[in-house]
């Protein structure tokens, strides 16, 4: 056959949109599935920015747009930035405005990796950072998190992940699966780091608002002396529902951006220019939506945790931010893949199993409470159910 590239050996495909696929095909079959195995916020996106996206394709703007954005979006960005996050950068030269945020993270590891480097990644992590690196001819090492610990990093574990090929760090807060939010100490760790290994942070911070308990989200590029080597990832989909539209951004020091614009303009050129319209939206007129959906995560995240536990063997904590459930199954004996498969063959309802998200997932499964009230106290009922003829 056909010669394909070298770079997709040990390059699987993703395996929460696989799941996707098994469950539109049980659908299909007639099957009343109800699905947590994704990261889809199923709230509209807010009126606001529909209405702004619409009036400017009625009003023509359907060109290409600089391939950095539109200074209209940038200039929003940066104030974003510098009000909510404590992170300066210049909106001329320190960002780039791109289609998602997995397009910003890629832009990003292509821009800091050769061939042959490593990134360091802390595991059970988002499935896309060890593709992305692969693709790029560069390799993921992962830094193993433990439960025990809450899933916090520590500067001991990173120094062991350690070699002359290490030129990054991937960072994730809140974490996607395991919903930590990085700390004041962990964060100090981290940077000291960094700066005596002369490493970039690669910072990716889309689920940055939604925290819950008072939990804060801290931004690595706002400590001080980093700045110069922290390239901070964000996006629209998860904080304004607004997965489809394919909106992100990459901020950071000049020369660095001055890099990644090559691999944008290159690549994609710009983000649709509409969308970026709608983005100016979200940032300056969507604060209530936004505050709307945390409170519903907050109820949500209730219910989800409260089902969880209801199953013997099961212990699932209070996730600190982000949309999901990392809940430990190890006193089932099962492992993460037989029992999101019992889940599905017993109750019809989808989990994302913890290995897929490599070292230190397994023994756990992730639930995705970005789903509605009614899925979720669906799943409530089939899980109660299921614990009175467990197993
Ligand atoms: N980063 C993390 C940790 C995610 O969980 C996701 C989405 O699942 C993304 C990035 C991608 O976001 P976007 O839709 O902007 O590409």
């Amino acid at each position: 056959g056909v010669r394909v590239a070298q770079r997709f050996s040990g390059v699987e495909r993703s395996a929460t949109v696989a799941l996707l696929e098994t469950v539109q095909r049980l659908r299909r079959e007639g099957v009343d599935v109800l699905d947590l195995s994704g990261g889809e916020p199923d709230f509209t996106t807010p009126q606001t920015v529909i209405a702004e996206a619409v009036s400017a394709l009625e009003g023509g703007d359907t060109h290409y747009t600089p391939s950095r954005g539109l200074p209209e979006l940038l200039g929003a960005i940066g104030e974003k930035l510098a009000t909510e996050n404590g992170v300066h950068v210049d909106p001329a030269t320190g960002i780039i405005v791109t289609p998602s945020a997995k397009q910003a993270l890629f832009t990003a590891l292509m821009t800091v990796l050769d061939p042959g480097d490593e990134v360091i990644v802390p595991t059970p992590a988002w499935v896309s950072y060890p593709a992305m690196a692969a693709l790029i001819g560069a390799r993921a090492v992962p830094a193993e998190l433990r439960a025990e610990d809450g899933f916090r990093l520590s500067r001991q574990l990173l120094e062991g992940r350690l070699t002359d090929r290490t030129r990054a760090l991937v960072i994730n807060t809140p974490a996607n699966p395991t919903g930590h939010v990085l700390d004041g100490e962990e964060a100090a760790e981290i940077v000291a780091f960094a700066v005596e290994h002369n490493l970039v942070l690669i910072v990716d911070e889309i689920y940055e608002k939604i925290v819950y308990d008072g939990h804060r989200h801290l931004s690595l590029a706002s400590l001080p002396g980093v700045a110069e080597r922290t390239l901070t990832v964000n996006g629209f989909s998860k904080a304004y529902a607004m997965t489809g539209w394919r909106l992100g951004y990459l901020a950071g020091p000049g020369p660095l951006i001055a890099q990644a614009l090559k691999v944008q303009e290159h690549t994609v050129s710009c983000a649709a220019s509409f969308v970026q319209r709608g983005g100016v939206a979200a940032l300056t007129g969507a604060a209530d939506d936004i505050a709307a959906m945390l409170k519903e995560y907050t109820v949500r995240r209730e219910l989800t945790v409260t089902a969880l536990n209801a199953l013997p063997g099961v212990s699932c904590a209070y996730p600190e931010g982000a949309f999901y459930a990392f809940a430990d199954i190890r006193g089932t004996g099962l492992t993460s893949a037989a029992f999101a498969q019992l889940l599905l063959e017993r109750a019809a309802v989808t989990v994302a199993p913890g290995s897929a998200f490599g070292a230190g997932g397994e023994g756990h499964v992730r639930l995705s409470f970005a789903a509605s009230r009614d899925v979720l106290e669906g799943v409530g009922e089939r899980l109660t159910r299921l614990a009175e003829e467990w197993p």
